[in-house]
């Protein structure tokens, strides 16, 4: 008898640094490897060609990224020197960190049970109690999915109403499309994309900014180059976010394949909720427009998820729980602000799974995953 395969969490995947070479040799032939190369340049345009027309500033990655956003749209709104940004707690760190590093306290807000994204009447609790103390509004599309059509405008609202500006960390949403086929990072806000290698958009250490408002955008190309906004004149505080030739070369050949990376993550998604569904897992909404970094769904309780991941770990099976832990329950974070208990980011949490996920996963590796998840499921009952 073989023996089953062992599946891991994820199998990044980069292309080969033979493909990579054809555009980096523009760089090379201009001796020029950072600072907006010829690499970056012809990157800019084929992403805010897939964007539809929005501004893409290419950076090193996407936290970096969220930083350079805050800082730059708090300046332009007026709002830098206030002490609140205000944020999911169901996400990862680095959505938090990167505010924290900036000096800003964060408040917590609850996210939908359905959908896993900011409930929008507690942001407008939070705003109507804090609202002048709040520097930015820091949402995110969780887990690389699009919210429900009309939700992000209604953050928005709240936030215009408010006069906060409203950013959105978009890390693992690259070629995500909503309900109406509108692509994730084509709106009128800033969005934060990461191309960390785990991202379905997977480039290494990278990432960009985008927006729709040119002020915006120079303030954001300033800020990620030391605050240089004219000349060597540093008229805004500034980091060094830029990215280099080398990551702008593997980006531009990863975008001329990514159409089939998305098609291939999409089937196996749409493979385990055919499969599991059925056996009482939860999928997220509009998870099926969704760049699926990782499979991830709801296990039908907390002791069949506990069940799961030793069951995982048994069958060498990359079994995962994300997000485990809100940031709230997190030690760096103990000192922000709630705007309740966040009873519904405990309970995805503990019900969280992530199931293997990769650019090639074989029928046989998905089909061993699923039978893993059934068989412990009915065991357990
Ligand atoms: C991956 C991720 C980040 C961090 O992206 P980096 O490019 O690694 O800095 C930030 N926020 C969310 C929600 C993420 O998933």
């Amino acid at each position: 008898m073989t023996e089953a395969p062992a599946v891991p969490f994820l199998r990044p995947q980069l292309p080969p640094l033979t493909e990579v070479q054809r555009y980096f040799t523009l760089a090379e032939q201009a001796r020029f490897y950072s600072n907006g190369g010829p690499c970056e340049r012809l990157l800019r345009e084929r992403l805010s060609d897939y964007l539809d027309g929005v501004t893409c500033i290419p950076v090193n990655n996407a936290t970096s990224g969220i930083i350079v956003a805050v800082l730059g749209a708090t300046h332009h709104a007026g709002t830098r020197g206030r002490g609140l940004v205000i944020t999911p707690s169901y996400t990862f760190v680095a959505t938090a960190g990167s505010v924290e590093a900036l000096g800003y306290r964060p408040l917590f807000v609850d996210v939908d049970p359905e959908s896993w994204q900011i409930d929008p009447a507690a942001l407008e609790r939070a705003l109507a109690e804090h609202g002048d103390d709040v520097a930015a509004v820091l949402a995110t599309h969780t887990f690389g999915t699009p919210p429900p059509a009309g939700l992000q405008d209604r953050w928005a609202a709240a936030c215009a109403a408010a006069g906060v500006p409203l950013v959105v960390d978009t890390a693992a949403a690259f070629g995500a499309v909503d309900s109406t086929g509108a692509r994730t990072g084509t709106g009128a806000h800033t969005h934060v994309f990461s191309f960390h290698a785990t991202k379905p958009f997977g480039v290494g250490e990278a990432g960009m900014v985008t927006t729709r408002d040119p002020e915006l955008a120079r303030l954001f190309d300033g800020i990620r180059q030391f605050g240089f906004a004219e000349g060597r004149v540093a008229s805004l505080p500034g980091i060094n976010a830029k990215m280099d030739e080398l990551h702008a070369a593997t980006a531009l050949t990863v975008l001329d394949t990514y159409a089939g990376v998305l098609a291939s993550r999409r089937a196996t998604a749409e493979y385990y909720r055919l499969h599991l569904e059925p056996a009482g897992f939860r999928f997220q909404t509009g998870a099926a427009g969704g760049t699926w970094q990782a499979g991830y769904l709801q296990a039908p309780d907390p002791a069949t998820r506990e069940a799961l991941l030793a069951a995982g770990r048994a069958a060498k099976v990359g079994i995962t729980a994300y997000y485990e832990r809100p940031l709230h329950r997190h030690p760096a974070y103990a000192g922000a602000l709630l705007e309740n208990d966040l009873p519904v980011s405990d309970a995805l949490a503990a019900g969280a799974l992530a199931l293997p996920m990769a650019n090639d996963l074989s029928d046989a590796e998905r089909s061993r995953v699923v039978d893993v998840v059934l068989e412990t499921v009915k065991t357990a009952s």
